[in-house]
């Protein structure tokens, strides 16, 4: 089996899905870690460089991994998957600019790409390409799973669209931008997000317009994650008067209802079905 090492668990999934009998293929962020503060430890870095291939979305996320590769020298190959990806950006950036230099174009584009299953299918299309060229032998067998997973993801996108199409409600607050992708291709709209650099808590002036926003848009839930402590997302829905709804752009293997990307997007569809519909 081909050793591969893929960043988050949804990417893994697609993986595993296209992969099948010939890879193994194991996530570099546990279940329940926020990939925007997680850092692999040392014992993981080994594992990323005993791997063949290294998927990784880009965009930022993988802060940690420039300097990773530079150090391991090139026995894993590095695959983008933001690649020809038309990135979200940032149009106000609020990274605190501590040393007052130029931050990489990076620093401004919104990594959560994967949260579309259009760009998903792209996704899957870039893991059967680099599977079926490192090992030209078994390529029509992920030619061939890579097309019924596909097929599967289309179902998946159509069900979405129409599913979302009939939401009363379009806008939504959620706890950090993760759903910006899935709201460009869903027809929604972010009114507010409490985090929008993942680890810095909103200042009472972004919690009172947050609460302002829900109160003009009629937003019926204010979306947390597993990922984040929930505290503040409950703070701003007392006081709007609305619910806490969890959202997960994650999931994990044995999660229940997300152990795997199509689950984790009908999961994230019926929870926001509850407050959107
Ligand atoms: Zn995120």
């Amino acid at each position: 089996k081909i050793p591969v090492a893929a960043s988050i668990f949804p990417v893994a999934d697609m993986v595993k899905q296209v992969g099948g009998d010939y890879v193994d293929v194991f996530s570099v962020i546990p279940p329940g870690a926020s990939p925007h503060t997680y850092e692999p430890k040392p014992s993981v870095l080994k594992k990323i460089s005993s791997a063949k291939i290294f998927f990784m979305i880009g965009a930022g996320l993988e802060y940690w991994n420039e300097k990773f590769f530079k150090s391991a020298g090139g026995g894993t190959l590095r695959i983008v998957l933001s690649d020809g990806v038309d990135l979200i950006r940032e149009k106000e950036h609020h990274h605190d600019n501590k040393a007052g230099g130029h931050h990489s174009e990076d620093a401004f584009a919104n990594p959560h790409i994967w949260l579309d299953v259009k760009t998903a299918e792209a996704m899957v299309k870039r893991i059967v390409a680099t599977l079926s060229s490192l090992d030209k032998e078994h390529a029509s067998y992920y030619e061939e799973k890579g097309s019924a997973y596909t097929a599967e993801l289309e179902k998946l996108d159509r069900m979405i669209l129409k599913e979302t199409e009939n939401f009363k409600i379009k806008k939504f607050v959620s706890f950090h931008p993760a759903w910006d992708y899935f709201a460009r291709r869903y027809g929604l709209e972010s009114a507010g997000v409490i985090e929008s650099v993942p680890g810095k808590s909103p200042t009472p002036l972004e919690i009172k317009r947050i609460i302002e926003n829900i109160r003009t848009h009629g937003v019926k839930a204010v979306f947390a994650e597993p990922q984040f402590n929930p505290k503040v997302a409950e703070v701003i829905a007392k006081e709007a008067g609305i619910k806490v709804l969890m959202l997960d752009p994650m999931g994990g293997p044995g999660v229940k209802e997300r152990d795997s990307y199509i689950d984790i997007m009908k999961h994230n569809l019926k929870v926001m079905k509850e407050a959107m519909q």
